[in-house]
């Protein structure tokens, strides 16, 4: 229809920027909107108004004032296209504090409507869609969630603490739960949470900003005409680019995924033959939903904090999702 048609104009690659509310007044913002959705300023603090300001554009810039709601809007079409058949992963990237959890899952617990993240929202919008088609087709809604640190994958919902190595496992080893509700999967990303916690250790205790966690919602639909569908929408919480190097072990490993991917989403928008898929664990296990020329497609976005302090590591998420747009 003429709706799909103008998405998918927009093209199979997207690259969105979101920013965060100031919450430390005295700081005060260094990024501006100017005039578009599509564009900010950033000023470099240490810098004269006149020779600081640097201008980034995206496909789209969402600015503190935007709701959940706001930005679910803009990405309902993509989120429906996994009802037609497409895989779609939708990454956030961004600095420790920077809203990535915020935009994908917040509240953890599903306690409040009213800023619930845009997996939330997706999935209410999937269930609902699948009871409106239920005379015609009938689907299946299963999720799973892994993490990856320190290139390891494990499986979150895994329901006995395991120790083994997750070195090579892929997602089709992970386990599928089947779900009939948000809140379903909102108690297994509880779960899921809790395991990562009980892993770390007390050195180790800001796990989730140092892996990667994906939630991967899988729709298997068999219509009335025998035509079947599957197809999966991947949630992926990125763990935290930074400058800051606590752990140079983990700061590498995070540093050369986020690389990894970086290179993946610009061969895919470049339309290059090789794909370098093989570099990392996370671009390896969401390769059949990056692919192209299929029916993939992919959504980035990067958040920033604008407060003055964050200046540098901000520069740098700028500058990585400019690479990829
Ligand atoms: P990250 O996952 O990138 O480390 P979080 O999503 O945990 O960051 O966000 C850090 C804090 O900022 C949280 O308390 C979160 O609720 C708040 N926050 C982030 N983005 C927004 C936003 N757009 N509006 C309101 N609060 C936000
Ligand atoms: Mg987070």
């Amino acid at each position: 229809d003429l709706y799909n048609i103008v998405q998918d104009l927009k093209g199979n690659i997207r690259v969105y920027c979101r920013i965060r509310p100031v919450f430390n007044d005295e700081a005060g913002s260094i990024v501006d909107f100017i005039g578009q959705d599509d564009s900010l300023a950033i000023s470099d603090p240490s810098k004269p108004q006149s020779e600081g300001r640097k201008i980034f554009n995206f496909n789209k810039v969402f600015g503190p004032t935007c709701s959940q709601n706001d930005i679910y809007a803009d990405i309902q079409p993509l989120i429906r296209s996994v009802m037609d058949g497409y895989n779609v992963c939708i990454f956030a990237y961004g600095q420790t504090g920077s809203g990535k959890t915020h935009t994908m899952s917040c509240p953890s617990d599903g306690s409040s409507e009213e800023d619930m993240g845009i997996s939330h929202l997706a999935l209410n919008d999937l269930f609902r869609l699948s009871n409106m088609r239920k005379d015609d087709a009938e689907y299946e809604i299963q999720v799973q969630m892994v993490e990856i640190y320190n290139e390891q994958v494990r499986d979150l919902l895994k329901f006995e603490i395991c120790s083994a190595d997750g070195g090579s496992m892929s997602l089709s080893d992970a386990t599928m739960h089947s779900v009939k509700s948000t809140a379903d999967v909102i108690r297994l990303m509880k779960l899921g949470d809790d395991n990562r916690v009980i892993s770390s250790s007390t050195a180790l205790n800001d796990r989730s900003s140092r892996s990667h966690s994906i939630l991967t919602v899988q729709v298997s639909g068999k219509e009335i005409s025998g035509c079947t569908l599957q197809s999966c929408l991947h949630f992926v919480d990125l763990a935290s680019s930074s400058e800051r190097v606590e752990n140079p072990e983990e700061a590498m490993y995070i540093n050369k995924s986020l690389s990894c991917l970086g290179d993946v989403i610009t061969a895919l928008a470049q339309k290059n033959s090789h794909i370098p898929y093989r570099n990392s664990k996370l671009t390896l296990l969401l390769q059949d939903s990056l692919s192209p020329g299929g029916r993939t497609k992919t959504l980035m976005f990067a958040h920033i904090n604008p407060e003055r302090d964050s200046f540098a590591e901000t520069i740098s998420t700028l500058k990585f999702a400019q690479r990829v747009s």
